[in-house]
């Protein structure tokens, strides 16, 4: 049953105790084909390498990079800390064409005691602010819908749906540069889920796949995502799903797990590995 692992990409937080150098090289040696690199291993102010550095490390290790994550978290009570936000997400898409990330994930945020619609609204705006910026510098921005446990003051969007309609309503100013990231570990429960990733697939947004797996007596809602095959998603039907909607990117693996970060990295990855083929 094994298969290639050319389309498989590894978030930097699956493997979050390795630095991006030991992530690259590591990945690279597996014969994995991409890296999709967080911020806080690259900006210094989030305890990364810097930007040079990362490029230089990124490069030379022949990776593709999927994706830089993450962007996003537009709502906020002020027009001053809104902008903030918008200037943050330039950076980071600057940042990412830099490490030659093909899109920025956008984490859309919510605020604590704002209408989810009045942040929905923000986030678009916010977006549309963000679009001229992506085009000019050939970076993609995906909105990644959150499970509804994030609802509070993680993310206003927990259905393609709603990342669906914001692509739409800002499709031609975006020019192919807005879609949506799917995430089986958030949307794996969703009753429209198939019609979703048909539309998206039709309208051209499908832009990411991220698998992990939902285990079913989670310990924490942040950090203790299973690792495909310990939980009860259906993974591999989903990503059927996604390829007939003309998705051929990377398969990207995404574990945040206090469990999986205890265990030494090296063998954690032949597992990630195992699974990655297996499931
Ligand atoms: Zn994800």
């Amino acid at each position: 049953m094994s298969e290639d692992l050319s389309r498989c990409a590894i978030h930097t937080m699956t493997n979050k105790p390795w630095s991006l150098a030991q992530c690259c090289a590591k990945y690279a040696a597996a014969g994995v084909g991409g890296i999709s690199i967080w911020r806080n291993t690259v900006a210094p102010e989030e305890g990364g390498v810097g930007l040079d550095e990362a490029v230089k490390i990124v490069k030379g290790s022949g990776l593709a990079v999927p994706a830089y994550v993450r962007g996003g978290f537009f709502p906020a009570p002020g027009s001053a800390e809104r902008q903030k936000a918008i200037d943050h997400n330039k950076t980071m898409l600057d940042e990412a064409a830099a490490l030659g990330a093909d899109q920025v994930v956008l984490v859309v945020g919510a605020v604590p005691g704002m209408a989810l619609s009045d942040s929905r609204q923000q986030v678009r705006d916010g977006i549309a602010a963000c679009l001229d910026h992506a085009k000019a510098v050939h970076v993609k921005l995906s909105i990644e819908p959150l499970h509804p446990m994030y609802a509070g003051d993680k993310s206003c969007i927990n259905r393609i749906a709603e990342a669906r309609e914001i692509c739409e309503a800002l499709n031609a100013d975006a020019d192919g540069h807005l879609g949506v990231a799917v995430d089986v570990y958030h949307v794996w429960w969703d009753p429209d889920l198939d019609a979703e990733i048909d539309k998206l697939g039709k309208g051209g947004w499908l832009l990411g796949f991220h698998v992990c797996d939902w285990r079913l007596e989670t310990r924490h809602l942040l950090t203790d995502r299973g690792l495909m095959g310990d939980g009860c998603i259906d993974i591999a039907g989903i990503r059927k799903k996604v390829e007939a909607a003309g998705f051929h990117g990377f398969n990207e693996v995404e574990v945040f797990s206090e469990q999986y970060w205890a265990m030494n990295q090296d063998d954690y990855l032949d597992l990630v590995l195992e699974r990655y083929q297996q499931v």
